[in-house]
């Protein structure tokens, strides 16, 4: 069924800075500089006989965009370049990315280890959908090896994990989380959205699996949804082909040639994403009105050394509780100006958002404290913004939470 499947050309002599702007590009006659878009949806055959042999894969070509798009495989093959694994396929939707896993790999009586601070929808996918198909998920603490181990079974196909959680930047151990999971013949997930390739590169510390929402940094503009699964796994690629072509959650030419502009950036996107976050976690963690601030790049966070090992700079995502309840979180936020208020990241535009009554606004009371997420807690997308109109702008609230006492006129 599945199509063969052409492995990109990765160039391990360029740097991933580089492979990110240049690779994969196909150069029409036109001489164009920037990559083509072809908007299509099926492509025209020389003959009969050439029509014949493309639909039986003798030949490889262009049939149908739902599956066989230059523009898509472009970003397919420059996205598995920078992840630096051999094969990619490109998907609608991060959602649709994690869906085409399952579909993959998976069979009615199997059971896979998901970490409990997973992206909501994804927690959902496994406990609505895949349960209602007879796939078995077992939840467990991100950080806690010893219960990911007691969690494995004999129907165990993968573990799932995210690194760092969002919101609270937990950080999972990849390259052991890799080595228990081929002890026990399965195979690692790793969904790679909030450090991207440019941050951390889970196939090289043993993931065999890397699940991409691309609507996030890998546009890094806000514009376009899509996602992407990258595997060094030969079988797992010509699964997921066959998923492409059979149930067709495909990713749109248009939103490829987005995402392969925003691929030109990336690197120098995360690392200005990177600074911002390091100074602003560093500045909350000085304010009087804040209680306490999660980000991997502060010395005293549990997982910094793990984090500092597995990831180049530590990303954009800072969450920190203040110094009063739910409706002083909810002043800050309103009190901001510049900041948009709103549940996504990944932006230029710095975010924030309040994850309880957000993000985590469905789960039960005792989920959320489950998921660590509190009323006074918040959780801010550092943009590209001037960093210091990002502090004057959360001052801005903070300063109401514990006013400051005013000097006193002697
Ligand atoms: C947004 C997100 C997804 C889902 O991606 P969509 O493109 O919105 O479908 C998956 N995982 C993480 C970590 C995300 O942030």
């Amino acid at each position: 069924m599945s199509e063969p499947i052409v492995p990109s050309t990765y160039s391990p002599t360029l740097y991933p800075q580089s492979i990110a702007v240049r690779h994969g590009q196909v150069r029409t006659a036109e001489g164009e500089h920037n990559d083509p878009l072809f908007l299509s949806s099926s492509f025209v055959f020389e003959s009969a006989a050439q029509a014949a042999a493309r639909f039986v894969h003798d030949e490889p070509g262009n049939v149908y965009s739902r599956f066989t798009n230059p523009t898509v495989r472009t970003f397919e093959q420059r996205l598995a370049a920078v992840e630096g694994a051999p094969y990619c396929v490109a998907m609608g939707s991060g959602m649709a990315a994690i869906l085409s896993v399952c579909l993959a790999l998976l069979q009615h009586g199997d059971h896979v280890v998901v970490s409990r601070n997973v992206f909501g929808s994804t927690a959902n996918l496994f406990t609505k959908i895949m349960a209602r198909f007879g796939v078995d998920a077992t939840f467990v603490d991100l950080v806690d090896l010893d219960s990911w181990a007691a969690a494995i079974g004999p129907r165990t196909r993968f573990l799932f994990l995210e690194t760092p959680s969002n919101p609270l930047g937990e950080v999972g151990d990849i390259r052991a989380l890799a080595h228990l999971a081929h002890q026990h013949k399965c195979r690692l997930v790793v969904d790679n959205v909030l450090c991207t390739p440019a941050l951390q590169r889970p196939i090289a510390l043993g993931a065999d699996v890397v699940v991409h929402s691309a609507t996030k940094y890998l546009d890094g503009q806000g514009r376009c949804v899509g996602g992407a699964v990258v595997t060094q796994d030969e079988e797992v690629s010509k699964a997921l082909v066959g998923v492409m072509r059979t149930a067709g959650p495909s990713l749109s030419p248009f939103n490829a040639w987005v995402f392969l502009n925003g691929l030109e950036t990336l690197s120098l996107r995360m690392q200005a994403h990177s600074a911002g976050g390091l100074e602003l976690a560093g500045w909350l963690q000085e304010h009087p009105s804040v209680e306490q601030v999660f980000y991997g790049g502060l010395a005293n966070h549990p997982q910094h050394a793990l984090a500092a090992t597995q990831q180049e700079a530590f990303g954009g995502i800072v969450t920190f509780t203040i110094k009063g309840r739910q409706q002083a979180a909810w002043s800050v936020v309103d009190s901001s100006r510049l900041l948009s208020i709103t549940a996504n990241f990944g932006d230029a535009k710095s975010t924030i958002t309040h994850p309880a009554t957000t993000t985590h606004g469905r789960l039960s009371a005792q989920e959320r404290a489950q998921a660590g997420v509190t009323e006074n807690m918040l959780r801010l997308s550092v943009g590209l913004e001037h960093v210091n109109d990002i502090k004057a702008d959360l001052e801005r609230g903070l300063s109401q939470v514990q006013p400051r006492k005013a000097a006193r006129i002697a």
